[in-house]
């Protein structure tokens, strides 16, 4: 079930403005870093043209809930499933769809998510979709890196991007976990070590042997700042896997010792020996 209150609230203002006046695109490209409002704000936009409550949209009314729920039939979701490529057999059932009138509304809403995965052929495909002056339809794309969308493909679309808000809210939640305000300013860009630590986090899923070597290089080249941002890193994984419902009882599990972690960099127990403690006791 997705949860509107997730969508970005600049985003949806600056589309409830153009849906109000009549100009909702036909394409656009969701520039998301975590791809969660990105996500959530395309199906706001669905609810927004299907809700038939009063506050439209309101997120509880019958139609809203389909949508919410997945079970509209004007509102279609392809995304990558974990896997490594978006392929054209998933992209070619749109297309098929694509000559179809909408069900019950008056716009259908295709949407992709992980379209940084789009193969080449998929991409191709993606191309006559958006092309084709078609059918009162809403393609949106969402991604984690614009970059990789293909230059035909993101100037056929209009962008939006979430990039500022992921910022603003990652800097505020920083301080809320007891950064300061200069050790956030010397973490910069922490896109690379976002990267390390979500690898870090998987290998101790796999219960990998390289968790144990990764986590000897953050120790070697952490700063307090970046110290701190693992450890506030691992918990956003964990939580984000939980509002998912993944793998629920491991990854509580993992929190705990977190927490614990927490405590024992209080006692100043060095950061190495955190980690140690955390991949031996997971
Ligand atoms: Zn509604």
């Amino acid at each position: 079930m997705i949860d509107f209150k997730n969508a970005g609230k600049e985003q949806t203002e600056f589309l409830k403005d153009a849906f109000l006046h009549k100009k909702i695109a036909h394409s656009y490209l969701f520039v998301d870093p975590m791809q969660v409002k990105g996500i959530a704000t395309a199906y706001w936009l669905a609810c927004l043209f299907n809700c038939t409550g009063e506050n439209k949209p309101d997120g509880t009314c019958n139609e809203c809930q389909r949508i919410l729920s997945g079970n509209h039939p004007d509102v279609f979701l392809v995304d990558s499933d974990g896997k490594k490529t978006l392929s054209i057999d998933q992209v070619r059932p749109l297309k098929q769809e694509l000559s179809k009138s909408p069900v019950e509304g008056n716009r259908r809403f295709f949407f992709i998510k992980d379209a940084e995965k789009l193969t080449l052929a998929a991409n191709n495909a993606l191309l006559n979709l958006l092309e084709e002056p078609v059918a009162p339809v809403v393609t949106i794309l969402i991604t984690n890196n614009e970059n990789q969308i293909l230059p035909t493909v993101r100037s056929r679309t209009q962008i939006i991007s979430f990039e500022n808000e992921k910022i603003d809210s990652l800097k505020s939640a920083l301080l809320e976990y007891g950064l300061t305000a200069d050790e956030i300013e010397e973490l910069g860009n922490t896109d690379s070590l976002e990267q390390e630590v979500k690898y870090l986090y998987q290998e101790l899923f796999e219960h990998n042997d390289l968790a144990l070597v990764r986590a000897y290089h953050l120790a070697q080249s952490a700063s307090l700042a970046k110290q701190k941002f693992v450890f506030y890193w691992l918990k956003s994984l964990c939580l984000q896997d939980l509002d998912q419902h993944n793998n629920v009882q491991q990854v509580s599990h993992l929190l705990d010792l977190l927490i614990q972690c927490d405590k024992m960099q209080t006692s100043n127990v060095s950061f190495i020996n955190c980690l140690d403690y955390l991949v031996l006791n997971f």
